[in-house]
């Protein structure tokens, strides 16, 4: 009887794992052949530096499962590979359907595609009767160049207008266009965790280089503390770049109230952008800088402050325009009060009641 048990046992073993990766193999044949469809309506090879792949593979659940195969099949099929600064996963609900998106910064050319309901419920061997594109249910292929999309803005309101891209369309065009105008991997990074482009982010990452300079971390006791008021998409750039998380205690997000916020615009002259301190968990010491962001004027040089043109392009023109000051932050970051901090101030300052601009005696 044990001895059947174990012979049982034994063979459930040989037989889960097969019928494991038959579930799988479902999502890699969706990765391989969305990079098949790619290929083909792009015209590149595999590994062509040109192209771009992004996806929510990974994020995305499908029939109740996670969808990460599909990854390694876009890497086997087109040799894009987030290694290589070509492959991203965008942050997604996931709840949202699966899509897949490459992108041709030569030609500026970009094709989206989500899988076809009716052949996720084909079996393995009818989905291989099948050509690539029968995967989809929608394949677009459009341009998605800024300049290009500012040339056309006719065919370019449509993409908007009729989601081309299944309302993914300001997500995408900004991620593509920041890669190809050659964005760090760090800054890719943070952007897929934001789950787009936008100034805010950016300004984010603007302030970490600012702050990396003015208090560089010196030993491992040390870490950022975000006290984040006001909020904005500055904080994703924080978690992504700097680890600073509020489930590890180095991030407190806190609104402003906008009579604070007025005040403090017109004592410094400045939009107030939050505090940051550097702080050693060991000595339970640190040092802080309370910043403002300066967007009005970067909005000026950018020439999107008075914008007349298509509604969906000042956020994206001036993305990539800001792209240009992320190597001379100051230009638009200005520290308003620098200090010392002890274990009673930090406990002040991020307690949930208490405004930090008030306990730093800022208003
Ligand atoms: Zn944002």
């Amino acid at each position: 009887m044990k001895q059947l048990f174990t012979l049982l046992l034994a063979l459930s073993c040989l037989i889960l794992p097969i019928s494991a990766l038959a579930e799988d193999d479902l999502m890699y044949d969706l990765g391989s052949r969305a990079a098949e469809v790619g290929m083909d309506l792009l015209k590149f090879q595999a590994g062509d530096d040109n192209i771009l792949v992004l996806t929510n593979a990974g994020h995305a659940l499908v029939k109740g499962k996670t969808t990460e195969r599909a990854l390694s099949g876009i890497s086997d099929i087109s040799g894009l590979q987030n290694g290589d600064n070509n492959l991203f996963q965008v942050n997604r609900p996931n709840w949202k359907p699966l899509w897949f998106y490459f992108f041709n910064k030569e030609t500026g050319m970009a094709t989206y595609m989500e899988p076809d309901s009716s052949f996720l419920l084909l079996n393995a061997e009818n989905r291989a009767s099948l050509p690539a594109d029968k995967a989809f249910s929608q394949v677009s292929l459009i341009q998605v160049n800024l300049d290009k999309m500012l040339e056309n803005p006719d065919e370019s309101n449509t993409t908007f207008n009729k989601k081309k891209f299944s309302g993914n369309e300001f997500s995408l065009i900004g991620l593509s266009n920041v890669w190809a105008a050659g964005a760090s991997y760090e800054f890719m990074n943070a952007a897929m965790f934001h789950d787009h482009l936008c100034p805010g982010v950016t300004s984010g990452y603007m302030i970490i280089k600012y702050v990396e300079d003015a208090m560089p971390i010196k030993n491992a006791s040390e870490t950022y503390v975000d006290i984040g008021c006001p909020n904005w998409c500055k904080e994703d750039a924080y978690q992504m770049i700097w680890d600073s998380t509020p489930g590890k205690s180095s991030m407190y997000v806190m609104a402003l109230d906008p009579d604070d916020e007025a005040a403090l615009q017109e004592k410094y002259g400045i939009r107030p952008a939050g505090i940051i301190v550097k702080w050693n968990s060991v000595s339970k010491t640190g040092k802080g800088l309370a910043l403002g962001f300066d967007f009005d004027t970067l909005s000026e040089e950018l020439g999107v402050a008075n914008w007349t043109g298509p509604s969906w392009a000042p956020k994206l023109v001036q993305d990539i325009g800001m792209m240009d000051y992320v190597d001379k932050p100051e230009s638009a970051i200005k520290t308003l009060k620098e200090f010392e901090v002890d274990d009673d101030l930090m406990t002040q300052l991020k307690t949930a009641g208490n405004n930090p601009y008030k306990v730093l005696g800022m208003l």
